[in-house]
């Protein structure tokens, strides 16, 4: 039968919620004022070491005369998406690769990554019953943190791996020495992704009338893609219905879809060059993404990351593990949203099942009594990496479970989920072990393609959209 109608718990968020009962300390306070330069004054992490100074210079110049990839009339839609999020109206799908690589760039794997989320789109606001905010990790996430400044192997020790936008992946002296001009390679590679994506969006592919048709093809005989076929085929059905009553088929939504883009805010070169002044609002955005994160690794309060994020008016996240103290997340919320706007700011959670239910229902709970809204969003993939036979990989088991955690944690605590976060792709590849097709530890090498951290691929990630579905359900 039908699935039984949504019955989300909403909470009521006015447009603008009341002052943040949070004392910022004073140490912290920002009374200087904000340019998009302003974070040169303070300790970055995570930023390369170039040899040529003059080079980057020349590159940044350069992407500094290129236009915006996106406007800030599309990052005000996305906040207010955002912000019903928050209120339990709407649910966030957030997904892409790890890093993009300009090795990888092709319009079929844009493609199939889209029209994956637009299948796991249909599956939630289908199951779930509530319109789904599409962001995709996509035209634009290059830069990647990593835990140590260098590698080695077999005795030779070399710079780390940063991303496309920064160096090379190959572990050679030339890849991995620091290449201003992969800047704007960079801005290229996300200007050409990034109209694609506006070209499928409202150019006729993401037409409602053409759920059924977004099956790819390696899916046809699997379980989820025929669960899937099912779900458009009753979707199919709706719309028919709908027209026989007289429904327009030329209305917006029936043609167009809303899609965004996001990537971690790290490379702050390259997010100053984009930096824009709204000519409407005047205001500043980041205009590399409709949404920008901050990492777990350069979040730290008194640091550049911070700084830069607090001056721009995009919708932004920031990433927080177990590790953040909840009194210093509250502190974090009130730099970086100080008006408390509902949609602002996100704080995407990353800390594996067992650490989630343990933690972060006394940060819910620091930032409820502050009076703060955000948009809490499950990144369930960030706590669960692990190494098998070599390979850097996670359990579809442990993804998820802390999922689960997740819905379980905000049930309990009558809060809302407002989404989740996956490294996934719509290619057939072997990263994460488990799910329904049950990728085993002897299949790791056989279509391990990722330049970074391990994907789900397309079946593994629909099987997700089911398990979330149901949990909106509920
Ligand atoms: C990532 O999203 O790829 C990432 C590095 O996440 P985190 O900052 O949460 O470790
Ligand atoms: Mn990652």
């Amino acid at each position: 039968g039908l699935p039984a109608l949504a019955r989300r718990r909403t909470v009521s968020v006015s447009a603008v919620a009341s002052e943040p009962r949070v004392e910022v300390p004073s140490s912290l306070q920002n009374n200087s004022s904000w340019s998009p330069a302003s974070w040169r004054s303070k300790p970055a992490q995570q930023q390369p070491e170039y040899i040529d100074k003059v080079e980057v210079e020349k590159a940044v110049a350069e992407i500094h005369r290129m236009p915006p990839l996106i406007f800030a009339g599309e990052c005000r839609t996305l906040q207010q998406r955002l912000a019903k999020a928050a209120a339990g109206e709407a649910f966030v799908l957030f997904g892409g690769d790890c890093a993009e690589a300009f090795s990888q760039f092709s319009a079929n794997r844009i493609r199939d990554l889209y029209r994956l989320l637009l299948q796991m789109s249909i599956v939630l606001a289908f199951g779930g019953g509530v319109p789904i905010v599409k962001l995709g990790r996509v035209a634009g996430q290059f830069a990647k943190p990593r835990s140590a400044p260098t590698e080695t192997i077999d005795g030779v020790t070399l710079p780390s791996y940063r991303g496309d936008i920064i160096n090379g992946p190959e572990f050679t002296e030339e890849a991995r020495r620091c290449d201003p001009q992969r800047l704007v390679r960079a801005y290229n590679q996300s200007a050409a992704t990034l109209n694609l994506l506006r070209g499928f969006s409202y150019g006729g592919y993401a037409g409602l009338s053409r759920v059924s048709q977004w099956n790819l093809d390696f899916m046809k005989n699997t379980h989820e893609g025929h669960h899937y076929m099912d779900i458009a085929k009753r979707v199919d059905e709706a719309i028919q219905f709908m027209i026989a009553c007289g429904m327009d088929t030329n209305m917006p939504f029936m043609r167009e879809t809303e899609f965004f883009t996001a990537h971690e805010c790290l490379l702050l070169d390259y997010e100053e060059a984009l930096t824009r002044r709204d000519s409407t609002s005047d205001l500043w955005y980041g205009c590399s993404a409709h949404f920008l994160w901050c990492g777990e690794r350069t979040r730290q309060l008194d640091h550049a990351h911070v700084e830069y994020m607090r001056g721009v008016h995009n919708p932004i996240g920031v990433k927080v593990s177990d590790k953040m103290a909840p009194n210093d997340l509250v502190t974090l919320i009130a730099m970086l949203n100080p008006s408390n706007v509902p949609g602002r700011l996100s704080i995407i959670v990353r800390m594996g099942a067992k650490k989630l239910r343990d933690k972060l229902p006394s940060m819910i709970e620091a930032v409820q009594r502050s009076g703060q809204v955000v948009t809490w969003v499950c990144d369930p993939m960030h706590g669960n990496t692990e190494t098998v036979s070599g390979y850097k990989t996670r359990r579809y088991e442990n993804v998820r479970s802390e999922i689960e955690a997740f819905f379980d944690v905000h049930d309990k605590m009558g809060t809302v989920p407002g989404g989740v976060h996956l490294e996934m792709t719509g290619d057939n590849v072997t990263e994460c072990i488990g799910g329904g097709a049950s990728i085993s530890e002897d299949d790791l090498n056989s279509r391990y393609h990722t330049h970074c951290d391990p994907r789900l691929n397309a079946e593994q990630s629909l099987e997700i959209a089911f398990y979330v579905a149901q949990r909106l359900r509920q």
